[in-house]
């Protein structure tokens, strides 16, 4: 495997809700594909916090919006998309590719023009990278809707990138 597919284009070091519509627009940006756990919710939870449905209320100014979680919930990714008033794939397999691939045709959407944010590298990130839409890494909210900086599971997954990197060289 390439280093460079588990790479981000930009690591935000934060939590969703810092990230600037704007900016992101401004890169050519005009669908944006989001995770759920995690990124949107705390795993577990099940009302999705008021800070970021504002997110995801100014981000609709923006951007087609599409939830794509890995969870095989049904249940639990429809009651969040009906929160946010958004379509979603659950069971998204991540890192496949498939259902972005899917997306992307079903909305016309030129690969340059879309972005996948969530806070996993080794599903997320290397989806978004394999297709080749911008990638955006984030650190997961808690429930209170601050950024989660206890997150260990990321610097590991980043220890294991780099790892991998050294093997195959
Ligand atoms: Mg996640």
């Amino acid at each position: 495997m390439a280093l460079e597919l588990l790479e981000e284009k930009l690591n935000t070091g934060t939590s969703i809700l810092n990230i600037s519509h704007h900016e992101i627009y401004s890169k050519g940006i005009k669908f944006l594909l989001l995770d759920v756990d995690g990124t949107l919710i705390p795993r577990g939870e099940i009302n999705v916090h008021i800070d970021i449905k504002t997110w995801i209320e100014e981000a609709k100014k923006y951007f087609m919006i599409h939830l794509i979680s890995n969870n095989p919930s049904k249940k639990r990714i429809k009651s969040i998309a009906e929160q946010l008033d958004l379509s979603y794939t659950y069971k998204a397999n991540k890192p496949s590719k498939k259902k972005i691939e899917e997306y992307i045709l079903k909305s016309n959407a030129i690969t340059n023009e879309v972005a996948i944010i969530g806070d996993r590298i080794f599903t997320d990130i290397l989806a978004g990278n394999r297709v080749g839409i911008y990638t955006i890494l984030v650190k997961p909210v808690k429930s209170n809707g601050e950024v989660n900086n206890n997150y260990k599971l990321v610097n590991i997954e980043r220890k294991i990138a780099k790892f991998i990197g050294v093997i195959t060289k």
